[in-house]
C-alpha cells in the first residue's frame, strides 16, 4: 500500500526549516536568509514518488510573539503542527540549547502524533559534540527518532525520508502528484522578492518589510510584473532605496535573475518601495497578504484553517 500524510516541520528561527524542505523537494519552494523569522506562513510543498506522497507543512520559527503578525505566525506553526500526521522538531546543532530550544520542545510534546527530533547543521559541529545533544533529545521518550543532517549539504536526509516514510499512515494521495505545491505563481513571486531584500538589507529591517504584487502581465515575450516593497517608516525607505537608488535596484536585479529562472521566461521588474505605516499591526492588510499565498491556488488545503 502507498502512503500518504502530512508533515509539518518546525523549530526556532533560524533552524533551517526551509532550507531542508528545499532540499527534500530537491527544488526551491520556500524562501531562505540568515534573518529569522523569513517564513511567514505555512508553505506547503509536496514529494510524491513511489512509496507515496508526503505533503511538507513549512512553518514560521516558534518564537514569543510581540506583534499582530509575529502572533499569526507563531499560530500558524501551531496549527500546522496540530494538523499534522507526523512533526518533525528542528534544533540547529551549533547553537547552545536555550529556554526557546526548550519551549519549542513543550509545544511539539504536546502533539499527538508521532515526532521526529531533526538536529541540523551537523556541518557545522564535531561529532563528539553531537553526541550529547543526541542524548538530551533522547530524554522523556518524546521523539520516535532523532536524526541528525544537514539541509545544506543533504547529509542524513535520505536517513531522514526513510524514517518519515515508515511514520506516515497508508493512504491515497492528498494532492495531485504532479504539484510541488499549491500556491499560487503570483505568491511565490512575491516571497522570492521578499527573499532578496532580506538578504541584501541588515538585521533590524527585515520583520518591518512586506512585497505586494500590484501588476502581473503576460506578454509574448515576457512576463512584466509590478510590486512594491512595504516599509513601516520614511528611515527604512531610504535604506532600502540606497544611494542613488542603488539598494533596490541590486535588489530588483537580484529578484528578476531568480524569478526569470523560476518562471522560465524572461521578466520584467518595476520595484517600488512604500511607506505603509504599522502594517504589521494591520488585519487588513495582514488578511490581504495571507490570503495572497492561496487564492487561485490549485486544489484547497485539506485542513487548512486560516486565522486571518
Ligand atoms: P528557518 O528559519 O528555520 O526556515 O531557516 P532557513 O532555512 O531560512 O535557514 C536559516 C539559515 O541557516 C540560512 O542562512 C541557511 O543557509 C542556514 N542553514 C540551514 N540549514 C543549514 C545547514 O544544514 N548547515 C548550515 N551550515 N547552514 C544551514
Ligand atoms: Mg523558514
Amino acid at each position: 500500500m502507498p502512503k500518504a500524510g502530512t508533515v509539518a516541520l518546525v523549530g526556532r528561527p533560524n533552524a533551517g526549516k526551509s532550507t531542508l524542505l528545499n532540499r527534500l523537494l530537491a527544488e526551491k519552494v520556500a524562501i531562505v536568509s540568515d534573518k529569522p523569522q523569513t517564513t511567514r506562513q505555512r508553505i506547503v510543498g509536496i514529494l510524491s514518488g513511489e512509496r507515496g506522497q508526503i505533503v511538507f507543512y513549512d512553518t514560521p520559527g516558534l518564537h514569543r510573539p510581540l506583534h499582530r503578525l509575529n502572533r499569526q505566525m507563531v499560530q500558524a506553526a501551531v496549527d500546522a503542527l496540530n494538523a499534522a500526521d507526523v512533526v518533525c522538531l528542528l534544533h540547529d546543532s551549533s547553537e547552545p540549547l536555550g529556554k526557546g530550544e526548550a519551549y519549542a520542545r513543550e509545544l511539539v510534546a504536546r502533539a499527538r502524533c508521532p515526532k521526529v527530533a531533526v538536529l541540523n547543521k551537523i556541518d557545522k559541529v564535531k561529532k563528539s559534540a553531537l553526541l550529547p545533544r543526541i542524548a538530551e533529545y533522547a530524554k522523556g521518550e518524546v521523539f520516535a527518532e532523532i536524526v541528525p543532517v544537514s539541509a545544506l549539504t543533504g547529509d542524513g536526509c535520505d536517513r531522514l525520508l526513510e524514517v518519515l516514510w515508515d511514520l506516515l499512515p497508508e493512504g491515497a494521495p492528498l494532492y495531485d502528484p504532479e504539484l510541488l505545491t499549491i500556491h499560487p505563481e503570483r505568491f511565490l513571486a512575491a516571497e522570492r522578492i521578499r527573499e532578496k531584500v532580506l538578504q541584501e538589507t541588515e538585521r533590524e529591517l527585515p520583520f518591518s518589510t512586506a512585497v505586494v504584487v500590484e501588476r502581473w502581465e503576460e506578454t509574448p515575450t515576457l512576463t512584466r510584473i509590478h510590486a512594491s516593497i512595504l516599509v513601516e517608516r520614511p528611515g527604512q525607505k531610504k535604506i532600502v532605496v540606497g544611494h542613488q537608488g542603488s539598494k533596490v535596484k541590486a535588489i530588483g536585479t537580484a529578484a528578476r535573475l531568480d524569478l526569470e529562472e523560476f518562471l522560465g521566461r524572461r521578466v520584467y521588474l518595476d520595484l517600488h518601495v512604500r511607506v505603509e505605516p504599522r502594517w504589521r499591526e494591520s488585519p487588513h492588510l495582514l488578511a490581504e497578504l495571507q490570503r495572497g499565498a492561496h487564492a487561485g491556488s490549485p486544489g484547497a488545503e485539506p485542513d487548512d484553517r486560516d486565522s486571518a
